[in-house]
């Protein structure tokens, strides 16, 4: 069973040389934000080696990413206000349309003259050009000097000071200040990624620029195709080469992903797509076994389809969290005051059929750390076996678990894990969580245990049980992550080209 969109693609190795040439980055810089601190800078570490073998090339690296969920504005209807204001704006300043026709260079006054339904008369070579327009009535010269800011609006308006649709919680500036101080030299910051046309071609070989958050214009997930098409239009204007190094957003589709590829004609992976394909293919097709998956979090109807795709290709499954109390009660166990629908029950029960059916052997939790509120972390206490008592609600699982879990990686050769196995995000609850990370890391360190670890919740498990590095790969794609896992077919991997 192969997922066509894990085929090997097209990577930045393939597309040399790019010395000189402009090369568009889809990176994902959607990193966590603390009022103006970033919290996390993993995404943004992970985009630099694609960088890197850009500039050391000579070539020019124009970044293009989103981050959070601005309220954004459509770039037709942004652009149709801005223009408006600004060339009002202008004619303010300018006083009088001869002289600021008399400003111009003779190359543009040209242009605007060849413009005038008077042109025939206006070939005097004897009087200035500017007398000539002094000479034409004010609705045309109005109209003429309309259509020339109108069609040179980037070169006339550069200093944009802030793009339409900004907000300052959403902009990517700050990023583009821990880039820089990542690769040691200056990266230049676009305020408007759809007017960035004249600062893109100032670039010179080597150097770096990343574009203000995309999604400050809806127009970059829009459903309405025609809507992405243009703002990707815009885009791709800007380089000659489009990598797509943003594994977490390509699930969607998007101008920045899926529609530049297509405008552009071709679309290679940068390493970190590169790397996230390559342990998610090696996974979901050719795994060292046995293959054990870990799948925890907070619901199991969020994982149904992660489970039924990964039974077809595991030997083990170690359900834990929140999602393990159907499959309790579904063999017969009390879950005192845990929440859990009969249906889920049914679909639970289903599952463990599949399982046995396929010969996958599964692993439930056998005690459990709970409280009579959810989010108290006082006195949690620790059950006997797996029944959870009346008036108590299970946040973790305990000890015993945690070895029985521990002891079953230690057999495998491969394992994925997504979903916390507790409320890890309360200290006195992340035992459970941090003690699988635990096991895996020392497996992958000591025996060579491939262990991934997908989903945004799991990653972020993984990195403040400090295991992370200790991980074969800790996937950049919450989404994306668990949409591979469910066997879909990612959008944005889609658009690449295959590797010939
Ligand atoms: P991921 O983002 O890695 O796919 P999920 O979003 O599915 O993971 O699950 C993460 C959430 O599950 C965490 O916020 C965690 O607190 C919650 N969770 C895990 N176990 C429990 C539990 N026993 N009760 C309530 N919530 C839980
Ligand atoms: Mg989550």
């Amino acid at each position: 069973m192969f997922s066509t969109n894990l085929l090997s693609k097209k990577s930045v190795d393939d597309i040399w040389p790019v010395t000189g040439k402009r090369v568009l980055i889809r990176v994902d810089f959607n990193v966590s934000m603390n009022h103006d601190t970033i919290i996390n800078d993993y995404h943004i570490r992970t985009a630099v080696p694609t960088i890197r073998r850009i500039i050391d090339q000579g070539g020019i690296c124009i970044l293009m990413s989103h981050l959070g969920r601005p309220k954004g504005v459509d770039s037709e209807r942004a652009d149709a206000a801005h223009k408006k204001r600004q060339i009002s704006q202008y004619f303010q300043e300018h006083r009088g349309k001869t002289s600021f026709f008399a400003g111009l260079t003779a190359d543009d006054k040209a242009t605007i003259l060849s413009w005038s339904t008077r042109r025939d008369r206006l070939t005097d070579h004897t009087t200035s050009r500017t007398s000539l327009f002094a000479k034409l009535s004010e609705e045309e010269k109005k109209e003429l000097l309309f259509r020339f800011l109108n069609e040179n609006k980037d070169r006339m308006f550069p200093q944009l000071s802030c793009s339409a649709g900004y907000e300052q919680e959403f902009s990517l500036q700050i990023a583009a200040q821990r880039l820089a101080e990542l690769l040691g030299q200056h990266v230049y910051f676009t305020h408007d990624c759809l007017h960035a046309k004249h600062e893109v071609q100032n670039l010179r070989c080597g150097e770096v620029m990343l574009l203000e958050n995309l999604r400050f214009y809806t127009n970059e997930t829009s459903p309405d195709k025609a809507k992405r098409m243009r703002m990707a239009t815009v885009l791709a204007s800007y380089g000659h080469v489009y990598i797509n190094d943003a594994f977490g957003s390509s699930s969607k589709e998007a101008a920045s992903v899926t529609e530049i590829a297509k405008l552009m004609g071709h679309g290679a992976a940068g390493y970190l797509m590169e790397r996230e394909i390559s342990y998610f293919s090696k996974l979901l097709n050719s795994p060292p076994r046995p293959l054990v998956a870990i799948i925890g979090g907070a619901k199991l109807r969020d994982k149904i389809h992660v489970l039924e795709n990964l039974l077809n290709r595991i030997d083990k499954l170690i359900i834990g969290g929140g999602m393990s109390f159907p499959f309790l009660k579904a063999t017969g166990h009390s879950i005192g005051n845990t929440s859990c629908d009969e249906e889920l029950v049914g679909i639970a029960l289903e599952i463990l059929k599949t399982a046995a059916g396929r010969k996958v052997e599964v692993y439930l939790p056998i005690d459990h750390v709970c409280n009579r509120f959810k989010d108290s972390p006082e006195k949690p206490v620790v059950t006997a076996g797996p029944d959870v008592p009346d008036g108590f609600v299970a946040l973790d699982i305990g000890p015993k678990s945690i070895q029985l879990f521990s002891s079953s990686i230690a057999l495998c050769k491969s394992a994925v894990w997504n979903g916390p196995v507790g409320v890890f995000e309360i200290p006195a609850y992340s035992k459970g969580t941090f003690g699988i990370a635990k096991a895996m890391a020392d497996s992958t360190q000591r025996r060579g245990l491939l262990s991934i670890i997908g989903g945004g919740d799991s990653a972020s498990a993984a990195e403040l049980s400090g295991e992370a590095p200790r991980m074969s790969h800790v996937s950049t794609g919450g989404m994306a992550s668990l949409e591979l896992l469910e066997g879909k077919t990612l959008p944005g991997i889609a658009a690449l080209d295959d590797k010939e």
